[in-house]
């Protein structure tokens, strides 16, 4: 397991730019990863694990849950599933579409409780990419904040894949550049304060923009046995 080489290199980096290391949080992405292995992880002084599966988080959690563990849900969110999720996450990284919107509000307001939330923007404008459109992303969050019942924290992204350095930087660049315009106006129930974006692959590059929030897996625990696209493709079955 590589988490302190991972560490130093987000360390490094911020050094190198003149950032505060304290201000890049590691989260450990865990899907396909038994909780033994994460254990080890954790170990290491990291503080946030993010699932894809509902099923998986409420499976791990349990075993895994401490007071310094916050859990984020990083994966597709099906409407179908909405309770679970409110249970078992302390932040929702990928709230993407309004229909998701109002059933977690319905939700919420049946439990007279709250959410912490990020919005998942699609700046790299695959298809294949769950995620709002950048152009909608302003309007959308305007009205999550009239809610009261969640709390938008940030954005999340996820970079275009095999990219150039540069076409990857140009996602990270746009989704920093939305979340300054949303900060500017001032907006109840949301704060600017999390930037979850860059993976293994590209989480230096993402530091450079401002990422606050790193989501690394395979360069911690090493290869998955299933393609990327089963987390983030309703459309593909794999299992
Ligand atoms: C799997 C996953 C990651 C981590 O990807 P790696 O390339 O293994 O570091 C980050 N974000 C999301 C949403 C993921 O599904």
């Amino acid at each position: 397991m590589r988490c302190k080489m991972i560490r130093s290199r987000i360390e490094s980096k911020c050094v190198e730019i003149n950032r505060d290391p304290d201000s890049v949080k590691l989260l450990l992405a865990t899907k396909t990863v038994e909780p033994d292995r994460i254990k080890q992880a954790l170990a290491s002084g990291i503080n946030y694990i993010g699932e894809n599966k509902i099923q998986e988080l409420k499976r791990k959690r349990p075993e895994l849950d401490t007071e310094n563990v916050k859990f984020h849900f990083i994966g597709h969110l099906q409407t179908n599933k909405i309770k679970d999720a409110i249970q078992f996450s302390d932040c929702i990284e990928s709230v993407d579409r309004i229909h998701l919107v109002e059933a977690l509000d319905k939700e919420l307001q049946k439990q007279s409780r709250s959410q912490d939330i990020l919005i998942q923007v699609n700046t790299s404008y695959e298809e294949s990419k769950f995620g709002i459109s950048p152009e909608e992303a302003i309007s959308f969050v305007k009205k999550i904040s009239t809610y009261g019942t969640l709390k938008v924290k940030g954005l999340m992204t996820i970079g275009i894949f095999k990219a150039e350095k540069e076409k990857i930087r140009k996602c990270f660049h746009l989704l920093s550049s939305i979340a300054n315009e949303i900060k500017e106006l001032g907006l109840p129930n949301t704060d600017m304060g999390i930037l979850s974006m860059g993976m293994s692959h590209d989480f230096e590059t993402a530091i450079e923009e401002g990422s606050t929030l790193v989501r690394i897996g395979t360069a911690i625990f090493g290869e998955r046995i299933y393609p990327d696209s089963y987390y983030w493709d309703e459309k593909m079955h794999v299992l």
